[in-house]
């Protein structure tokens, strides 16, 4: 997830008014770097001026579909899922989470730096991940390693790409017919990727929530109302995102959808 377009709006603001060159630099020309190693872009809505965010990215040995779909069929009602997949030779693919999953346990650690502030980061982050309990899955989050194996902890970036609030990068693989993922890197930014001090915490909920609809299986919204658009213009889930979410929960797990007939 990016940061949001009026933020940008204010610093072009500022620059126009005398900024140097260096928050120039810092602020223009976003979406093109900091690609996550070894992974594909994955339902980036890249605009002709290259405003694509690298997060969400997936990798992994992907066979061929077990089960395949029309897109009219797959596609009915699913807010922004299917516009979002990334599409290929007129198809595309969904992945998310087994039904056999009963619960996702996420580790947030507690960041470093001051105290106080470092605990409500990490309070901000386990709202924002927990955002999506219940949908499908109950969400634990521990701040600490209880003894049990979590599916995934939270890294911190202190220095964050630019323009990044938060990356996520999930493998999908594929064995006897059945597709699995897992999450293997999540990371939000502590600090703000332009000032480069501490990220509001609603910035840093919000981002969370972003990110835990990437390791879900999301693909990136194109209504910036919605908390999987790409920048941090949402203040909540929407309904759209709940019934994107829905929609893909409601597919064979690595179904391939088709556009027009199948060959
Ligand atoms: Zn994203």
């Amino acid at each position: 997830m990016k940061l949001s377009s009026s933020l940008t709006l204010l610093v072009l603001a500022a620059v126009l008014a005398g900024l140097t060159a260096a928050a120039r630099r810092t602020m223009n020309g976003a979406g093109a770097e900091a690609q996550t190693p070894g992974g594909a872009q994955r339902g980036t809505p890249c605009k002709a001026d290259g405003n694509c965010a690298p997060d969400g990215t997936f990798a992994g040995t992907i066979g061929a579909p077990v089960v395949t779909l029309e897109e009219a069929a797959a596609c009915l009602d699913s807010a922004y899922l299917c516009l979002g997949l990334e599409w290929k030779d007129g198809m595309a693919r969904a992945f998310r989470w087994n039904e056999t999953t009963r619960v996702i346990r996420i580790r947030v650690p507690l960041p470093t730096g001051d105290r106080g502030q470092a605990r409500e980061m990490q309070q901000a982050a386990m709202r924002g991940v927990r955002a999506w309990d219940g949908y499908p899955f109950a969400i634990m989050v521990e701040s600490r390693d209880r003894g049990t194996p979590a599916d995934f902890t939270v890294e911190w970036m202190e220095k964050p790409p630019r323009n990044q609030l938060g990356l996520t990068s999930t493998r999908w693989t594929q064995e006897g017919g059945r597709a699995t993922l897992a999450v293997t890197s999540f990371r939000l930014a502590l600090a703000s990727p332009s000032s480069r001090g501490p990220l509001a915490t609603h910035q840093i909920e919000l981002t969370a929530a972003h990110e835990m609809g990437h390791a879900l299986g999301l693909p990136h919204s194109d209504e910036p109302r919605d908390v999987m658009f790409p920048t941090n213009t949402a203040t909540t889930l929407s309904a759209r995102d709940y019934k994107a979410m829905e929609a893909l929960y409601r597919l064979p797990n690595g179904v391939g959808i088709w556009r027009g007939n199948e060959p």
